[in-house]
């Protein structure tokens, strides 16, 4: 607080037009800054808790119980419901909205291009010039044909052709969205087109989770013939940054492109890792308090906060929850939290690498599949080298991951993320898998590569009295790894803090299922081969088969480092670094096979998604292209020469009144060398424009794409170098910009 007031008491705040907006900004960040922000609801959490769901408790309420029923089969067995009853539900639904004081109901759906789309509608219909009714109607529930030629397609639909249907996923209870006093009841669904191919995540996302259950529930059956379904639990990481919306609005690069596209490095970022776990500022646990509480209400499980490694880094997690019901608590929250911050002049930044130089953000999605009888194939138990159930999930999820790296690594791949992946802490575009030590013994000793297998890591003699003895994990911690292995769930670490992480989650349940499939009917023909072969016996030597493969994906060193990048071209790996080149896995012969087969994504929706990735990686870049070129030319060249004019006038009356020419060395080294940056980024400046111009004149979308990457890209880097080298030589006051030391320490 003392340092703002001092800047604004000593800065000459109207020598230049962007001044004014400085002294706005920073008045602004003042009064954000009052301490008297605290969080607002006193309550136990278990108090209000999922108030704003129609859950079971509220159907309860308005619903017949053969309703409930209805929807809790639907949920659980995937039975479609009955009109008769959807008129029913809505009939309810309508009446718990209303007395919550609902206006409008939306049909809420998450298409390709990444957040969430909805359109309101009133649950009002005028009857006479001077009456009205609240209504909503079974139909009304189940489908609606929102006009939506402008989302993307990919080519499925015209926009002559403009119909696209959202049908209603009784799986995800609807919710009250409730966003500056006004009240929407929200009906999660799908989207798909006109001929039925789907056009958003949600939908194939649903078909990779059905066929994932029913091939764990078979496999499971070898263990124990009472399973009859499964559940996959999905734990989603949030992280993120925290800006202040008086910063952010002064800089054009984080409003329109997330990122910041020039700016150089504080004197102090995260070196010394003072931030990661530190005491929480008070304006951004009060921020996370009050967004919690609106999570809470939607029955959003948020456990965990906590500040990340990067200053004005932090990150919250829920408690894990079923996976489609998770990946849509994520879409919420990042609403959620967006709205809220909005409320505490903050702007969360979801962007996966909004600094350059400091970390990025990840979401990491943590995953297994636990039985109907309560139980986590995932967790190896005591003894994991006798527990063959564990073992069977474990092995074929390190084989299905061997096997199609490089679509998980599609799954994955955004602009955005490929700033991160292989950066600064972030898991390297190469996928790996972690198991830790004493599993990657385990599987030695399984597979018959060691005779003994090493004990677990049992307890930890911490030796101080009073302390008791802990407990510690069959895994270490590897924050290196893309794919890790963490006690008894997968977390899949690469994934992008801004992503809708159902596309990931709909390859990794896709692969996984489709080797559970494989690996039964190996294990059937086995039996078959030989008479009297014990089930046991038979699962062990289809295991270690695919053991002996797959296991040149185990890696426990450390991702970030050179020589791994070495060691996993030599083991064959792939380091797939950019985007357009990620994409090609999607549309390669065995994952064209693989989703068709298992009637996750027809060829026709395969390749209308990979278009439309293609399409968002350029329409990024062209974005950031376009900053870029607005930023040097409209700011950064003229406070560069502005300050250069201002050396120039004071070595002109220098010499006027006598002073030597030797005497002036640092101005004039200083006004040459600003012209030598200013040639420079010119120069790359005009050659970027050039290539975007060249780039855009080609036809294909993916080999567009591949322009914008090989070509245009790496000029944004020189003409950052240039930017940047201009930043840390002139007059503070007259950079245009806030820069990264005010950006991250802002929110505090
Ligand atoms: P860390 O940062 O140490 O990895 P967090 O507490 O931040 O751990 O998050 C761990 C996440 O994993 C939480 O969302 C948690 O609910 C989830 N999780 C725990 N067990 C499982 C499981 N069996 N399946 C899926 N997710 C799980
Ligand atoms: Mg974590």
């Amino acid at each position: 607080m003392v340092y703002y007031l001092w800047k604004i008491k000593h800065r000459r705040f109207f020598s230049s037009p962007s001044c004014v907006t400085n002294f706005a900004a920073l008045y602004l960040l003042i009064i954000h800054k009052n301490p008297s922000i605290t969080v607002s609801n006193k309550n136990l959490i278990s108090h209000y808790f999922g108030e704003n769901v129609f859950g079971p408790e509220a159907q309860k309420k308005y619903l017949s119980k053969t309703a409930v029923k209805a929807i809790a089969d639907a949920q659980r067995e995937g039975h479609p419901i009955s009109a008769e009853l959807a008129s029913e539900v809505a009939s309810g639904m309508k009446d718990w909205a209303l007395n919550k004081g609902c206006t409008h109901y939306t049909h809420w759906f998450q298409p390709l291009r990444g957040t969430t789309a909805e359109k309101h509608d009133s649950f009002f219909e005028p009857v006479a010039t001077d009456k009205g009714v609240e209504k909503f109607s079974g139909k009304a529930l189940v489908q609606q044909e929102p006009d939506a030629s402008s989302f993307p397609s990919g080519g499925i639909r015209n926009t002559f052709e403009a119909r696209g249907y959202t049908a209603w996923d009784p799986s995800s209870p609807a919710f009250i969205m409730e966003k500056a006093g006004a009240k929407t009841l929200c009906i999660p669904t799908i989207f798909v087109s006109y001929t039925g191919e789907a056009l958003d995540y949600k939908a194939p996302l649903l078909k990779a989770i059905a066929l994932i259950r029913k091939a764990s529930t078979d496999v499971c059956k070898y263990f124990d013939p009472k399973v009859s379904d499964c559940t996959i639990s999905l734990g989603v990481e949030q992280e993120y940054f925290l800006v202040d919306e008086a910063h952010f609005h002064q800089r054009p690069d984080l409003m329109l492109a997330g990122r910041t596209l020039v700016g150089s490095s504080p004197a102090k970022g995260q070196q010394l890792e003072d931030h990661y776990f530190g005491s929480i500022p008070n304006r951004v646990l009060a921020f996370m308090a009050d967004f919690e509480e609106a999570s809470h209400k939607l029955g959003i499980p948020l456990r965990t906060r906590h500040n990340e490694v990067a200053p004005a880094q932090f990150e919250c997690a829920p408690q894990f929850e079923e996976a489609n019901l998770a990946v849509d608590h994520n879409s919420l929250l990042m609403d959620v939290m967006e709205s809220v911050a909005d409320k505490h002049g903050l702007k969360v930044l979801f962007h996966e690498k909004p600094f350059k130089g400091i970390n990025g953000s990840g979401k990491h999605n943590n995953w297994s599949i636990i039985t109907n009888t309560g139980v986590n194939v995932l967790s190896p138990g005591a003894d994991p080298q006798n527990n063959l159930q564990f073992l069977t999930f474990f092995i074929n999820t390190i084989k299905a991951v061997y096997d199609h790296a490089d679509l998980l690594r599609a799954s994955i791949a955004t602009a955005a993320n490929d700033h991160r992946l292989g950066a600064n802490e972030a898991p390297p575009a190469i996928v790996s898998v972690f198991v830790g030590d004493t599993l990657e013994h385990v599987l030695e000793t399984f597979e018959g590569t060691k005779t003994t297998a090493k004990a677990g890591k049992g307890n930890a003699s911490i030796k101080i009295a009073n302390i008791p003895e802990i407990l510690l994990d069959n895994t270490d911690r590897n924050r290196t790894s893309p794919f890790a292995f963490t006690g008894n769930k997968f977390e899949f670490r690469a994934v992008g803090s801004s992503d809708n992480c159902a596309s990931a989650m709909t390859v990794l349940n896709t692969i996984v299922a489709d080797q559970l499939i494989k690996f039964k009917k190996d294990v059937d023909a086995a039996l078959k081969a030989k008479k009297g072969t014990k089930t046991e016996a038979a699962i062990t030597t289809v295991l270690q088969g695919y053991l002996k493969d797959s296991k040149k994906v185990l890696f426990g060193g450390n991702g970030y480092s050179e020589a791994w990048v070495k060691e996993a071209k030599s083991r064959g790996l792939n380091n797939i670094k950019t985007t357009p080149r990620a994409l090609e896995a999607y549309i390669s012969k065995s994952s064209t096979d693989l989703f068709v087969k298992n009637g996750i994504f027809s060829h026709k929706e395969l390749e209308a998604r990979t278009e439309i990735r293609f399409e968002n990686y350029i329409l990024r870049l062209q974005i950031e292209g376009r900053l870029i070129n607005e930023m040097v030319q409209n700011h950064i060249v003229p406070a560069a020469i502005n300050y250069q004019k201002r050396l120039a006038d004071n070595v002109q009356t220098l010499l006027q009144i006598g002073q030597k020419k030797e005497t002036l060395k640092a101005q004039n080294e200083i006004i040459s060398e600003i012209s030598s940056l200013v040639n420079k980024l010119h120069e790359a400046n005009k050659a970027m424009t050039a290539e975007r111009a060249k780039a855009n004149k080609i036809e294909d979308a993916h080999k567009r794409a591949i322009a914008y990457c090989e070509k245009v890209k790496p000029l944004f880097d020189d003409i950052r170098e240039y930017s940047d080298a201009l930043e840390s030589m002139i007059d503070d006051n007259e950079w245009p910009f806030p820069k990264y030391r005010d950006l991250l320490s802002g929110c505090r």
